[in-house]
């Protein structure tokens, strides 16, 4: 039998008294390690967390809190070798699709130790300035924001592992607020080890951080007033916690990260061989195939004017025949696999879905394998489809709507000249996190966005200019809010500091000028 992992909680290595789930290698089949959560104390552990863990963070100071995130930056770079090598076994990902994960991972709580540095030796923070509540400017009014004395809750989804752990654990922990992780099973292993290498070196005080591996049962029942959750996954799961009772009785605060059908739009007036045609043609192959198309900001529809159609289809048909699939452990394989058989069963049904009122442009879910038994290997070549008929109520209605979590995306032509169509068009996701805009001419460009930002977290600019250092429309870069409105779950991550506030409680104070100065 494979190494059962142990849980972290009340400050003790515990192993499930279950015999756990196995998790595989997508790409050889083979047995790697279990998971198992049943039997653990979780009353105990959320107490211990809260209370212990709370109490020790609350003591430090925002500056005390964030040299801990960077000496844990330190312990994760320095075994950084061994989360790829559990990556590559565990998620089937290539050398650079594990930095996006790991290394991006790393960065994002890098990032918040230097932003944290600077909010100094203070317990709460002040939320702008007082303002007067009388003519006399004895008696005001002034916002603070104090850690919430509770837990932080975190389910996360299969593909961020790393990134998804740190991109929440790293503003929660700055904010003096202990985290107890849930990561999905299926790729469990990588979020246990890295939070074994921070435990291991010492370095946040008993009950800041703790990890469960395995079943969600029983988790969001802990749950208490001032406690928060922040869930990453499907819209199927987010919608039941959602519901749950911690959520609808008791208003522990929530944060969803669901999925979302992001689009990359390309400007009207770009013309046959336009520089800004590649730029699209490059991100587009880039988002399809980055992580097999596993991120939930991957670009899924294409929007170009309908004279481009042909072309920008030809161009990205042969970008992606030169997508090698297969063992990520070989060095000529670009595109490693999904992450098990049930994400791949998935993917393959989601194609013959959207195929039903699309074109295939380019196949690559037959594409032959590298060093790879197609009969073992959860590897699926890139797949574009299009359609010339997205625009009526009731045709090709499905690529507005349907989120192929794997590496599959569809061109969609818009009226030429016709902004306005192409935007109509991109609001049919109903919200998502990401949007891409390739142009170059910056006023048409700038007249677009404010079109996009009421139902988009995010929007990525692509011109020319900036063409060799853009961090990606997929990249989300801790220093930019992530999240979106509608389908996409409604939820805000990271933005700088922004991201402290979900972990803050907001309080106004109204008081004498003197009181409140000495508050300062
Ligand atoms: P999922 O099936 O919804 O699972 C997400 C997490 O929820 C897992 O940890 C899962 O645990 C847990 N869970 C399942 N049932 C639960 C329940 N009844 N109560 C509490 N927790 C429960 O999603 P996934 O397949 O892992 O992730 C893929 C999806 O996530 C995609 O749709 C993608 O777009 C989305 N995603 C969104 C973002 C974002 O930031 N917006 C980022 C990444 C992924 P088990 O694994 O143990 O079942």
């Amino acid at each position: 039998m494979t190494e059962l992992l142990s849980n972290y909680v009340c400050g003790q290595w515990q192993n499930g008294k279950g015999a756990g789930t196995t998790l595989h290698d997508p790409v050889l089949g083979t047995e790697l390690i279990r998971v198992d959560a049943s039997g653990l104390d979780l009353a105990a552990a959320f107490a211990f967390a809260r209370h212990k863990g709370g109490s020790a963070l609350r003591a430090l100071t925002y500056a005390q809190r964030a040299a801990m995130l960077g000496a844990a930056t330190k312990v994760l770079q320095a075994n950084r070798e061994a989360y790829y090598d559990i990556s590559t076994s565990n998620s089937g990902t290539v050398r650079n699709d594990t930095s996006v994960d790991v290394d991006g991972g790393i960065y994002t709580l890098s990032t918040y130790a230097k932003m944290g540095e600077g909010l100094g030796d203070v317990h709460f923070m002040h939320d702008g300035d007082p303002a007067r509540l009388a003519k006399d400017p004895l008696f005001q009014s002034q916002h603070l924001l104090t850690p919430t004395r509770g837990v932080a809750l975190f389910i996360n989804a299969f593909n961020f592992p790393s990134w998804g752990l740190w991109e929440k654990a790293a503003p929660s922990l700055l904010s003096g607020v202990p985290v107890i992780v849930k990561p999905a099973t299926t790729t469990a292993w990588l979020t246990q080890r890295m939070v074994k290498d921070v435990v291991d070196a010492g370095i946040f005080p008993a009950g800041a951080i703790s990890v469960i591996c395995g079943g969600s049962a029983g988790l969001m029942d802990q749950l208490e007033p001032f406690d928060v959750v922040s869930f990453t996954g499907s819209a199927d799961t987010a919608a039941i916690i959602r519901s749950h009772p911690a959520v609808t009785q008791k208003s522990v605060r929530v944060n969803i990260e669901a999925d979302s059908v992001n689009s990359a739009l390309l400007m009207p007036d770009e013309a046959l061989g336009s520089e800004v045609i590649d730029l699209l043609v490059k991100e587009v192959t880039r988002e399809m195939t980055v992580k097999s198309g596993q991120k939930c900001t991957a670009i899924r529809r294409v929007l170009v004017p309908e004279s481009l159609y042909d072309n920008v289809a030809q161009a990205l048909s042969a970008r992606l025949a030169k997508i090698t699939i297969g063992n990520p452990r070989n060095e000529t394989v670009r595109m490693g696999a999904v992450v098990n058989r049930d994400q791949f069963k998935a993917v393959q049904d989601g194609l013959t879905y959207l195929k039903a009122q699309t074109t295939v442009l380019y196949e690559g879910s037959t594409s032959e394998l590298v060093d790879a038994d197609p009969a073992v290997a959860c590897c699926i070549g890139p797949t574009l489809l299009g359609t010339r008929n997205a625009s009526g109520s009731d045709v090709a209605d499905r690529v507005h709507d349907t989120e192929v979590f794997g590496p599959v995306a569809t061109l969609v032509p818009y009226r030429n000249n016709d902004l306005d169509h192409a935007l109509q068009l991109i609001r049919r996701g109903q919200g998502s996190l990401v949007a891409s805009v390739y142009g170059s001419d910056p006023i048409a460009l700038s007249k677009a966005i404010p079109e996009l930002t009421d139902s988009h977290g995010r929007v990525h600019i692509i011109s020319p200019d900036v063409a060799a250092i853009q961090t990606g429309h997929g990249n989300v870069m801790p220093q930019s809010l992530h999240g979106g409105p509608g389908r996409a779950g409604g939820g805000e991550e990271l933005g700088g500091l922004r991201a402290l506030n979900f972990y803050h409680r907001r309080a106004a104070i109204q008081g004498s000028t003197a009181v409140l100065a000495q508050l300062r």
